[in-house]
């Protein structure tokens, strides 16, 4: 699956089997569930190659309704770093809703755009919302890109 923002030339690639995989966990969680998405940038760092993704539990006291990450620990992160894969941002579910980023998703992915230790400036944010409709926005410190399926 491939996305692209029209107005700057940044594109993201997703394998279909980790879309698949997506919406696995998305079948098994009654609530909200979501991770971290791993991959790699190209050579010419436009696009975001999203290879593989880790799930993390749902921590948030309002779980129906909202994703917050638990700690994720720094052993996997580490092994990831072994195995050249980035974190290039997150994923979480809307299972009765569309979709679309909350303003609480808006801000937390950047923050996390802005966190130093992740070293993720332009940070993906992947929703999967009922009917397994799929949404992917890049985040800076002050901004927020759609990106849209692109079928070329
Ligand atoms: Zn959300």
């Amino acid at each position: 699956m491939k996305f692209k923002c029209e107005d700057s030339r940044l594109y993201a690639e997703i394998e279909d089997s980790i879309v698949d995989r997506i919406k696995n966990v998305y079948d098994i969680n009654l609530f909200e569930a979501g991770g971290w998405l791993f991959g790699k940038y190209s050579k010419d760092h436009t696009t975001a190659i999203i290879e593989s993704f880790i799930v993390l539990p749902n921590i948030s006291k309002d779980p129906e309704t909202n994703f917050e990450f638990g700690k994720t620990s720094k052993q996997i992160l580490d092994e990831k770093w072994d195995e050249g894969q980035r974190i290039l941002g997150n994923f979480h579910t809307h299972p009765n809703n569309s979709p679309e980023p909350s303003l609480i998703d808006s801000n937390q992915s950047m923050d996390f755009a802005a966190n130093e230790k992740l070293n993720c400036p332009q940070f993906l944010l992947l929703i999967m919302g009922r009917d397994y409709s799929t949404t992917l926005h890049m985040y800076t410190t002050h901004d927020e890109l759609r990106l849209v399926r692109d079928s070329s």
